[in-house]
């Protein structure tokens, strides 16, 4: 009697249900890997193949090739050598084989008795002691051959192989898969749906395993175009919803007299080219009566900021409210004081004012600020996400402004967004219709760019706008990779700084789960560096755990330069603004992503003098670094521009992660990969608006089936 084993041969169930719980069990474990609907099954493709379909000589086998053979056992025992353990030898008449089993079930032993007559599956291996397949599939011989390939499930979720090829099975053989496509508007060459499907569970075994691999087989292009059409028509109908939407019409004040006119000239610089343009692109859409719904990309120190205050400005103007959104305490503090900078003295003659709202300030101060929301004096609100808190309540907000865009889910987008003139009525706002809900404009900003043919094409139901230049008089940052052996010649570099009265950032990695243990990390090198300069340098410490207040007043002092080193974890990721900061030091480098060591290098250069950034890396213990990881650090050292480092970015990860939860809140694309497929893109932004306005039925079919309860999603 074999002892329970751990990891029994994968045909056999690898949780036998317990008999009554049984089909609940399964359906469980079917439903967290999202598999609901006949078409979620269906949907549901092999990650691989196995090719059951031939019988092969073994003599013709290669060692290391897979087989399956057909073979007489010639011998069969259990041995203990140490481990208990199945030997069997079997013959095909070309060659033996030993078969070798660690785990097995009584039926087995006996399915593989001297004289059986056996089919068996597995790796070959050579070896001294002759050819071995360890724990090959086994099944009796003399039964027919498949004539497709076998398809090989993901299991996540405890489910065995049998039972998911048999889910997948039954759910494609009763999914409606008609055509959702008008006539003639398939894709040239792309298949029919169900044909494409069933190919792609069940392939013909002379298939090449490359177009199925590389996603390039005419089948994977009827899916990735379907579901490139379903992104299309739906975002292409939330356009089309948000245009008989209406929203305040924000126009220019007489000249001479507005809040915009005055801010351009108080500001301390001109506007670059870019930000002229980006900037009448965002007051031609404030005029109209239709809502905004831009996204303003631009490089890190691009100065996307300026930009904002100036449509802030027209809202103002116009006599409206605006609110600016930043996902973090620090940088909305950031906004705040750039802006309070900016605007406070301007707003003072008009009897207006600057408001920030944020979870962490005191009860008093915040019912001060969310009164001067209400009554409207505050004409500009600049916080975190209390902005959108129940408890605040504009009085005419028209303009809602996101930073970082990315980090808000698209719940906090609507919440914003509900914030709306006419939502919380201000009769007599001027707007013809008190009450009846007009939509606010909406600006999102973000310094993760994606290449910007994607975001056109990608992002149907968007504008976007592109700052393409940085602000004169930047000097470009010199990037350095420098092996964690050299830390030395790292601590130099920084004494060099100092002396030239500049200030340095310090980037240490999440490296552990707990923050306990990142802050600990963090303070032992806070201290090293404290050691390392001398009493008479300020080093501080960031950390996201500290109060706060805390870092508040961090912040602070390195901003008025009586810190010169910062000490920190990513907090300082994005939006922190210290022009005399000019080195910018980042630990174990290879763990950070492409973007986010770009948004960190992105802190130093924003000052005449020359900056770096030096990109410390540990190799693992084989004194290698991974290839992605490489990937990203020479990606770093030979290109400062946000754009082509996007572009790397796309390459090097794919943009089913690079579109996915960073980028959006949810992935979004599960078959199509936008930097192979934009010729089906083309297509299916091509046939998207003709699709709607002729064949409405078959589009919402179409969404359905493919985007199902993520269609929702996608409206917002
Ligand atoms: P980001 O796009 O990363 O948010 P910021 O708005 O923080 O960039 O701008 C970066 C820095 O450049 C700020 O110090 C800002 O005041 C400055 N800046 C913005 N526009 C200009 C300009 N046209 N000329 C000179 N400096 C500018
Ligand atoms: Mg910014």
């Amino acid at each position: 009697m074999p002892a329970a084993s751990k990891s029994p041969p994968a045909e056999k169930p690898v949780a036998a249900p317990a008999p009554g719980t049984g089909l609940s069990a399964v359906q469980r474990a079917l439903r967290k890997l999202g598999l609901l609907r006949d078409i979620d099954f269906a949907l549901y493709l092999p990650m691989r193949y196995e090719d059951e379909t031939r019988i092969v000589r073994l003599a013709d086998v290669r060692d290391g090739e897979m087989a399956q053979i057909e073979a007489v056992v010639t011998e069969s025992e259990v041995v203990f050598r140490p481990r208990r353990q199945l030997i069997v030898t079997v013959d095909d008449g070309s060659d033996t084989c030993q078969l070798r089993f660690f785990n097995f079930y009584p039926s087995q032993h006996k399915q593989l008795a001297v004289g059986a007559r056996v089919r068996v599956r597995g790796e070959v291996r050579g070896g001294f002691i002759g050819r071995q397949m360890m724990h090959p599939a086994v099944k009796a011989a003399g039964t027919q051959l498949p004539e497709a390939l076998t398809p090989v499930y993901s299991t996540i979720a405890g489910l065995a192989q049998p039972v998911l090829r048999r889910e997948v099975r039954s759910g494609l053989a009763r999914a409606v898969l008609d055509e959702t496509l008008p006539a003639g508007a398939a894709p040239p060459g792309a298949w029919d749906l169900r044909s494409a499907l069933s190919f792609l569970h069940y392939p013909a075994p002379d298939v090449s395993m490359a177009t199925l691999e590389d996603h390039s087989h005419p089948a994977w292009q009827r899916l990735k175009a379907d579901e490139l059409l379903a992104q299309q028509l739906s975002q292409l109908q939330a356009r089309r919803a948000r245009a008989a939407q209406q929203a305040p019409v924000l126009g220019a004040a007489p000249a001479g007299a507005s809040l915009h006119s005055e801010l351009l000239a108080a500001l301390p610089f001109a506007l670059t080219g870019a930000q002229q343009r980006v900037g009448d692109e965002i007051t031609r859409d404030l005029a109209r009566a239709l809502p905004m719904h831009r996204l303003l990309q631009g490089d890190v120190g691009s100065g996307k900021t300026v930009v904002a205050a100036l449509a802030a400005a027209r809202c103002i103007d116009a006599g409206h409210q605006c609110a600016l959104m930043a996902p973090t305490e620090i940088l909305a503090a950031q906004h705040f004081g750039k802006l309070v900078g900016w605007l406070d003295p301007l707003l003072a003659e008009r009897g207006l004012r600057v408001a920030w709202l944020t979870g962490s300030q005191k009860k008093k101060e915040r019912d001060q600020m969310s009164a001067a929301v209400e009554s409207g004096e505050a004409a500009l609100v600049i916080g975190t996400h209390a902005v959108i808190s129940e408890k605040v309540h504009f009085r005419r907000l028209a303009l809602a402004i996101i930073d970082e865009q990315h980090r808000f889910g698209v719940a906090q987008r609507l919440a914003l967004r509900g914030k709306a003139v006419g939502r919380n009525g201000d009769p007599e706002a001027g707007l013809g219709r008190p009450g009846a809900g007009l939509e606010p404009h909406l600006l999102m900003m973000s310094a993760t760019p994606i290449p910007r043919t994607l975001a056109m094409s990608y992002y149907a139901d968007l504008d976007v706008s592109t700052l393409d230049e940085l602000p004169p008089g930047r000097t470009p940052i010199v990037t350095k990779l420098v092996a964690e052996h050299r830390r030395d010649e790292v601590i130099d570099r920084i004494q060099a700084q100092l002396q030239q009265g500049r200030q340095v950032y310090w980037v240490c990695p999440l490296i552990e789960e707990s923050e306990a243990v990142d802050l600990r990390n963090a303070t032992e090198t806070r201290d090293e560096l404290a050691d390392a300069l001398g009493e008479q340098v300020g080093v501080g410490l960031l950390h996201s755990r500290m109060p706060t207040a805390e870092k508040q007043a961090v912040m602070e002092s390195f901003t008025a330069n009586r810190l010169q080193v910062l000490v920190s974890t990513t907090v300082i990721e994005v939006g922190v603004d210290v022009p005399n900061a000019s080195l910018m030091v980042i630990e174990h480098a290879e763990r950070f992503g492409l973007s986010q060591l770009h948004q960190l290098r992105g802190r130093v250069g924003r000052g005449a003098a020359a900056s770096a950034c030096v990109l410390l890396y540990a190799p693992n213990e084989g004194g290698r670094v991974g290839e992605t990881a490489r990937a990203r650090l020479k990606a770093m050292a030979e290109t400062a521009d946000g754009f082509e480092i996007a572009r790397r970015d796309l390459e090097i990860r794919g943009p089913g992660e690079f579109l996915g939860a960073r980028q959006s809140g949810a992935p979004l694309l599960r078959f199509a990969d936008l930097s192979t497929d934009l010729v089906l893109l083309d297509w299916a932004r091509e046939l998207a608006p003709r699709m709607l306005d002729r064949h409405p039925g078959l589009a919402a079919r179409h969404v359905d089936r493919w985007l199902g309860s993520k269609a929702e999603y996608l409206k917002a």
